[in-house]
C-alpha cells in the first residue's frame, strides 16, 4: 500500500494549485456576483491542458484518469465550486462514451471536450424523475434508421453552452420501469427539435447555468445511438463519484483554511479565539473528517481508474460522494460560524461556499440516495469485513 501521489501527480497538483491561487482566487467572487459564464478561466485550462485529464491520450485527452480530475479539482474549489464544474463537465457526459461508445463516437466526440473545441452536458434528470431515474418519461422511438427523441430534460449544468448531449431516454413504454428499456443517445445541440426555453435561478454554483432542454421529435441517427441500459447510467454516475467528491472535499480544505487563518487574527476576550479551546476543538474535528474524506476520494478514484466502478464497488464509490460532500456542508458550515458576522457577509467568500455546498449533497444522487446504495451494499456483501 502507497499512500504518496505519483511524481507526475505531485507535479500537477502543483501546477494547479498555482493557477488556483493566481487565476482563480481573484476572479471567484466575481463570478459568483455577476453569474455569468467564466469563459476566461475555460481558456485558462485550455492553456494549461486540463480540459482532457480523464480522456486517454488517444482521444486527444492527456490520460491523467480520474485521480488526476480529483486532484485537479481538489485544488480548483478551495477557491471557486463552480470551476470544479467546468472541470467535472469533461467527465460527465464523456463517461457513457468512455465506458459503452462506439470506436467511431469515442473518434468523433472525445478529442473536442479534450481540446476544448466543444462542450457537451448530460441529460438525465427531468421535472418528474431525479433520484428515481427509472422513472424517466422521455421516449426513444426507432423509426429504422435510427430514433426520435422526445422528452423533457431539467436543471442540466452547463446546458446553455453544451455543443451537444447525452441524452437517456426509454426506448419502450414509458410507464414500464424494465432496466433494459433505458438507453443512451448523442445528441447534437444544434439539431432540428431541441430547445433550451429556461434557465434556473440558483442559490449557488453560479456562472454555470443549469438549464432546461427540450427534445421534440429529434431525430438521432443511428451512428449516434450508445444504448446501455439502466446499467449504463449507473456505472457512469458511479465512475463519477469521486469526482463530485473531490469538488467537497477542495471545498471542505478551502473554508476551514479561510476560517483558520481568520481565527488566529481575531481578538476577543484579550486574546485571540484561536486560543479558545472550544475553537480548537472545532477545527480539529473538521481537520479530520476532511483526511478521511480525502482518503474515501483517492481511493474511490483509484478504484474508478482500475475499471472499478460496476456494482460490487457502488458503496466505496458511493460513500467518498457522501462523506465528502457532507462535510463540505458541515465545514463551510463551521467557517461562517467562526467568522461570526463577518462570515455571513459577501467580503469574505464563507457564505459563497456554504451556498455551493448545498447542490453536492443533492446532485448526482442526494445523500438519501447514496446511503440506500450504501445499505444495499452491505446487506449484500458487497462491503463486509470478514
Ligand atoms: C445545481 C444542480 C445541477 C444539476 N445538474 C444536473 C445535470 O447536469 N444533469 C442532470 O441530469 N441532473 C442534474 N441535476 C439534477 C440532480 O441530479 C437531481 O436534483 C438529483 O438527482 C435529485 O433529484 P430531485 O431533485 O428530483 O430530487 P427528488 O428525487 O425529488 O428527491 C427529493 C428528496 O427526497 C429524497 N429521496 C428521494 N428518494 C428517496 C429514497 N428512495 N429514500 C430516501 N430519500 C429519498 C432525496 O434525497 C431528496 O432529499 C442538477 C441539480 C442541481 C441542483
Amino acid at each position: 500500500m502507497d499512500f504518496q501521489l505519483s511524481d507526475e501527480l505531485l507535479a500537477l497538483q502543483r501546477s494547479v494549485r498555482r493557477l488556483a491561487q493566481d487565476k482563480i482566487k481573484p476572479r471567484a467572487r466575481e463570478i459568483d456576483t455577476t453569474g455569468e459564464y467564466p469563459q476566461d478561466i475555460f481558456d485558462e485550462f485550455r492553456k494549461a491542458d486540463l480540459l482532457g485529464l480523464c480522456i486517454p491520450p488517444e482521444y486527444g485527452g492527456s490520460g491523467a484518469g480520474i485521480m488526476g480530475l480529483a486532484i485537479t479539482i481538489e485544488e480548483v474549489t478551495k477557491y471557486s465550486n463552480v470551476l470544479g464544474l467546468m472541470l467535472l463537465l469533461t467527465r460527465l457526459p464523456t463517461g457513457p462514451i468512455m465506458i459503452a461508445g462506439t470506436e467511431e463516437q469515442k473518434q468523433r466526440y472525445l478529442p473536442g471536450i479534450a481540446k476544448g473545441t466543444h462542450r457537451a452536458a448530460f441529460c438525465l434528470s427531468e421535472p418528474g424523475a431525479g433520484s428515481d431515474v427509472a422513472g424517466m418519461q422521455t421516449v426513444a422511438r426507432d423509426d429504422g434508421s435510427g430514433y426520435v427523441l422526445n422528452g423533457t430534460k431539467c436543471w442540466i449544468s452547463g446546458g446553455m453552452q453544451a455543443d451537444w448531449f447525452v441524452v437517456f431516454a426509454k426506448t419502450g413504454d414509458p410507464a414500464s420501469r424494465d432496466h433494459t428499456s433505458i438507453g443512451a443517445f448523442i445528441v447534437e445541440s444544434d439539431s432540428s427539435g431541441v430547445t433550451r426555453p429556461r434557465v434556473d435561478k440558483k442559490m449557488g454554483v453560479k456562472g454555470i447555468d443549469t438549464t432546461e432542454i427540450v427534445f421534440n421529435d429529434v431525430k438521432v441517427p443511428a451512428e449516434q445511438v450508445i444504448g446501455g441500459g439502466f446499467a449504463l447510467v449507473m456505472q457512469s454516475l458511479n465512475a463519477m463519484r469521486p469526482i463530485v467528491a473531490a469538488r467537497g472535499l477542495g471545498l471542505a480544505e478551502g473554508a476551514l483554511m479561510y476560517a483558520t487563518e481568520y481565527v488566529k487574527n481575531r481578538a476577543a476576550f484579550g486574546k485571540t479565539i484561536a486560543e479558545f479551546q472550544g475553537i480548537q476543538w472545532e477545527i480539529a474535528k473538521c481537520a479530520t473528517e476532511i483526511e478521511a474524506a480525502r482518503l474515501l476520494t483517492y481511493r474511490g478514484a483509484w478504484l474508478a481508474d482500475q475499471g472499478c466502478f460496476t456494482k460490487e464497488y457502488v458503496p466505496m464509490l458511493s460513500m467518498c460522494k457522501y462523506y465528502a460532500s457532507e462535510v463540505a456542508v458541515k465545514a463551510s458550515g463551521l467557517a461562517v460560524q467562526l467568522l461570526g458576522a463577518a462570515g455571513y457577509m459577501e467580503e469574505h467568500p464563507v457564505e459563497m461556499f456554504y451556498r455551493d455546498a448545498r447542490q453536492l449533497t443533492i446532485v448526482e444522487g442526494t445523500s438519501q440516495i447514496q446511503l440506500g446504495l450504501i445499505a444495499k451494499g452491505v446487506l449484500g456483501h458487497d462491503l463486509w469485513w470478514d
